[in-house]
């Protein structure tokens, strides 16, 4: 028996080789299957005369064969099969190749729907090449295709499981189904891979799109339950140690900072899970808010595991809660890929640890973990957090931190399980950032302006994108660059250091260098022993280097705009006015535009927004990891929709999956996936 679990391997008619090309596209079972929606659809229930078609395009007519015979065109040893179509407008030449068979089929007479492209053949004449057939005025969905698998292969497997889908029971409940006005389950997706009419995709979809939502709600839903009946350790809020330690800081917490530690620590003294995310744009001083909440959880007598996503970040975090923490005797380790096995042995005698995923990697145990905090948390899977927070006695309280201002619409939907503590405004004190498109010719007025920054004790970035002979890639840590793709970098820094920059210390900075030599550039940059530090984009996140005033990003058309936001918040970091350069060598006008979006604002709410709008939340950075990438059909941007899915999926909560087994086990799957990711 057929059923959704089936894999296709295991279906008639394909094998090994075809299996393989599917698993290619991400289809493994007959659920796959079903789920992977055409790309486009041809209609051909409207087609031309003969005497409309136009040479150069694809066209579909309906017409009559008048002959039809087999020839061997000698020369390319191809078996040609050559039609003749007439439809009362006129008549048309049709040639298929090495399909000798269509003789049989199409019989002098008949009358079929062929849809190809109009070419124009030696004498002038014009000929329809190779097209599809149809015998009946249908709309023919087009899949998305990979080498070796045709649109047509994957129409043909469909339609053998066609009997399949209108069997399917529908896991949505009948009276939701029937307040939201949805048709079944079994006939959306009938409608989406066989369609009878070009309106009913609209159906379609709008059932899809609901069960897309309504799944993603759930799952949320389903996690913050698990969560508030999970225990963790109650951290009793210690107050005048609190106190002592905020007044010991060199400057004085926003009010952002001090309502985000309030809710923080009143969170820890509960014996539910802590589960918030700490929003606050790039400077806005999160670190300080997480050190505090470790401290709380310390003097409670409870361990903290604080997770960076790259070896930098994770030293720099090391080394400023060492400086704030240290003094009040909260011990700090470090545990990295770097990190010596004696350390690894020596976790427990540990207050807080700091690191990277090896935190989570090689069976690494905790004991009495009060808090996980996750720093830039849209860099991270689901599975990690999951991991941390499940493998544990206790729950840990979870604290995520991200400067991705995520607009407020998916915050609705993506953290619908979090508590959100926000940290609106940056420190007093800070100049706005000042952002300048530069006009590649007042280049050297840059460097002479950057000249002067550091001669007056300031220090400068300078980002350049890696190109390839593939294209562009944003940097990820971990990444394998080759020689050529380094060149760009090294290339400038060669450049800056004997040409435009000679007197002053260039330091170089890149994914491929071993980590250790990448730390050893960052701190000697961070002590000021470098006045202008190349670097490509492994420098995005998080460092803190309140000295830096300048950053000038090369190339600025390779990055997004969240990215470029990013790199610009490196600086403007202290007491100094500072300096965004932007530099493109191209000259597209809607480069400039977004460019020119880029320097008018330093929100990074408004960016996220504008980045939204022009690249789609696939593009936003942090959504990649999240479940809204996930969804095909469903639109993030409509929010009526999804105020309704949400009110529906909190009453489906309340009156308890359990009485709507189908639904459960089909959210149940979901989160199983989810895991195994
Ligand atoms: P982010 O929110 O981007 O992680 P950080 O926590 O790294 O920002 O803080 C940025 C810089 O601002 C750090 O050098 C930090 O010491 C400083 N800082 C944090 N809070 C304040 C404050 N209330 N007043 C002045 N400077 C602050
Ligand atoms: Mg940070």
């Amino acid at each position: 028996m057929v059923d959704l679990t089936t894999s296709i391997g295991s279906l008639y008619g394909v094998g090994p080789k075809i299996a393989a090309k599917l698993a290619k596209l991400g289809l493994l079972t007959v659920f796959d299957l079903l789920y992977y929606y055409p790309r486009r659809y041809e209609d051909f229930s409207h087609p031309r005369t003969i005497s409309q078609l136009e040479v150069g395009y694809e066209q579909i007519i309906q017409g009559r064969i008048v002959t039809i015979e087999n020839e061997l065109s000698v020369k390319q040893k191809m078996k040609l099969t050559r039609a003749l179509v007439a439809d009362g407008t006129g008549q048309l030449g049709i040639v298929w190749f090495n399909q000798p068979f269509l003789v049989r089929v199409l019989k002098p007479g008949t009358t079929w729907l062929m849809a190809g492209k109009v070419e124009r053949g030696y004498q002038g004449e014009i000929t329809m090449v190779a097209p599809t057939l149809e015998r009946e005025g249908v709309i023919i969905p087009l899949y998305g295709e990979t080498v070796g698998l045709t649109s047509k292969m994957i129409r043909k497997l469909l339609s053998e499981l066609r009997h399949l889908v209108s069997m399917l029971p529908d896991w949505l409940p009948e009276p939701i189904r029937k307040e939201q006005q949805l048709v079944a389950l079994g006939e959306a997706l009938r409608m989406i891979h066989f369609p009878e009419a070009i309106n009913e995709l609209g159906t379609a979809k709008k059932r899809l799109a609901f069960d897309e939502l309504l799944l993603l709600m759930l799952k949320i839903l389903e996690t913050k339950k698990e969560l508030n009946q999970a225990h963790s350790l109650v951290c009793k809020i210690q107050i005048e140690e609190i106190k002592k330690i905020i007044a010991s800081l060199p400057f004085q917490l926003t009010e952002g900072q001090r309502l985000a530690i309030w809710e923080i620590v009143q969170d820890l003294a509960r014996s539910t899970p802590m589960n918030r995310l700490l929003e606050g744009d790039v400077g806005s001083g999160k670190t300080v808010v997480g050190a505090i909440a470790v401290y709380d959880v310390a003097k409670s007598g409870y361990r903290s595991v604080w997770m960076a996503p790259t070896e930098i970040l994770a030293n720099q975090h090391y080394q400023t809660t060492q400086r704030f923490l240290q003094p009040f005797g909260v011990k700090v380790g470090l545990l990295t890929a770097s990190t010596s096995k004696k350390v690894v042995e020596q976790l427990d005698s540990f207050d807080l640890v700091v690191g990277t995923q090896a935190l989570i990697q090689n069976k690494v145990r905790f004991s009495k973990l009060g808090l996980v905090i996750i720093d830039e948390q849209h860099r991270f899977g689901v599975n990690q957090r999951g991991y941390l927070l499940k493998n544990q006695k206790e729950t840990p309280h979870f604290l995520a931190m991200t400067a991705t201002p995520i607009p407020r619409t998916l915050a609705l939907t993506l953290y619908g399980d979090l508590d959100i503590s926000r940290l609106a405004m940056v420190p007093t004190g800070r100049k706005p950032i000042v952002t300048r498109f530069v006009d590649p010719a007042n280049r050297t007025e840059a460097y002479k302006f950057i000249g002067s920054q550091i001669e007056s004790g300031r220090q400068v970035f300078v980002v350049c994108p890696i190109i390839t002979a593939t294209g562009d890639l944003a940097e990820g840590d971990q990444l394998q660059l080759t020689l050529e793709e380094r060149k760009s970098v090294t290339s400038e820094y060669e450049k800056l250091k004997t040409k435009v920059f000679p007197n002053l210390r260039i330091g170089l900075l890149h994914g491929r260098l071993p980590a250790k030599e990448k730390l050893a550039v960052i701190n000697t940059f961070r002590e000021g022993n470098v006045d202008l530090l190349v670097s490509t984009s492994v420098i995005e996140v998080g460092i803190d280097i309140p000295n830096a005033s300048v950053m000038m990003i090369e190339g600025a058309e390779r990055f997004g705009l969240a990215q470029l936001h990013q790199f610009r918040g490196r600086i403007g970091r202290g007491e100094h006015q500072s300096y965004c350069f932007v530099f493109t060598d191209s000259t597209e006008q809607t480069v400039f535009e977004r460019l020119a979006a880029f320097a008018d604002t330093t929100d990074g709410f408004e960016i996220a927004e504008l980045d939204l709008q022009l690249r789609g939340p696939g593009q936003l950075a942090g959504l990649a990891q999240s479940g809204l990438t996930e969804l095909k059909l469903a639109k993030i941007s409509d929010i009526a929709l999804i105020r309704r899915v949400k009110q529906v999926a909190q009453r489906l909560v309340e009156e308890g999956l359990a009485n709507y087994p189908l639904l459960q086990g089909r959210v149940n799957d979901e989160r199983r996936t989810e895991h195994l990711a």
